[in-house]
């Protein structure tokens, strides 16, 4: 005798994505993505056009990424709006943000407004980088971020001496007009995780990527939080969108907590067409 598991069940969203493998009116928004080669590792898939190609294959509806070039090299954020836009049914991105390099954060800043609607918002990476996310360095950026209301996607990690938990919730409670997506939902650290959204002005999304793979982990920050605070992504070279769709999926929260996680929450905030 065989059991059906609640994920298994005719009629659910899981269902229906282990049927047909893509699921038309619950479209997918990746919002951690990257792009290029990294010399820390081989990835199979790295360069635009095979990105696109997995991002069809997965139901994907946009990757929102930051060039590893950008982030660890020479390469300007300028180039990355070209990338978009070859791409742009499926590709948008976020504006690299380095603070070793304060005059790039003031050129490319300046010219935001002109890259959109392929930049959607800016990428920290203060843990990489070895600069606290409150240290003066970043501070134009989030003036900036905060003028406008525009998200920035952190890095977080919990533990972190550059953007663990206490100081995320310091920077999101100095700029409430930020929309903080906490990149890998300060990993490890739920006290964080939950503090973050629950003592700020809801300004606050966590953002998945690395958790999918945690047994238990998306049920314990639905709770937490609640999934309308919560964003799909996944590292996207680093992570495949397969694995962590399959995680939200097979976790044991309804049907429209995985909606919302999936794609409601980014329409709320970013609407249907961007
Ligand atoms: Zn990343």
């Amino acid at each position: 005798m065989t059991t059906t598991s609640f994920w298994e069940e005719k009629g659910s969203l899981a269902n229906a994505f282990w049927t047909n493998g893509i699921v038309p009116d619950c479209p997918v928004y990746d919002m951690h993505g990257h792009m290029g080669a990294h010399n820390a590792i081989y990835f199979k898939r790295c360069e635009p056009a095979d990105v696109v190609a997995h991002l069809k294959r997965c139901g994907v509806k946009h990757l929102v990424f930051s060039h590893h070039h950008v982030l660890f090299g020479n390469m300007r954020n300028e180039k990355v709006v070209d990338i978009c836009r070859a791409f742009p049914e499926h590709l948008r991105m976020y504006v690299g943000i380095n603070p070793h390099y304060p005059d790039r954060i003031r050129e490319d800043l300046a010219r935001f407004e002109q890259w959109r609607p392929w930049a959607v918002g800016l990428k920290f990476l203060c843990d990489y980088y070895q600069v606290p996310v409150t240290a003066p360095e970043l501070a134009y950026a989030l003036d900036f971020a905060n003028e406008r209301g525009i998200p920035i996607l952190n890095h977080t990690w919990g533990g972190s001496k550059y953007d663990g938990g206490p100081l995320m919730l310091e920077v999101a409670q100095k700029y409430p007009n930020v929309k903080f997506f906490m990149g890998h939902s300060i990993y490890r650290d739920t006290e964080y995780s939950r503090r973050v959204v629950t003592e700020t002005a809801g300004n606050v999304w966590l953002e998945l990527t690395a958790i999918p793979g945690d047994y238990g982990y998306i049920e314990r920050l639905v709770k937490d939080v609640g999934s309308e605070r919560i964003l799909f992504g996944t590292d996207m070279p680093w992570f495949d969108e397969f694995q962590g769709i399959g995680g939200v999926l097979s976790a044991e929260i309804t049907d429209d907590d995985k909606r919302n996680i999936l794609y409601r929450n980014v329409e709320r905030l970013l609407g249907k067409e961007w």
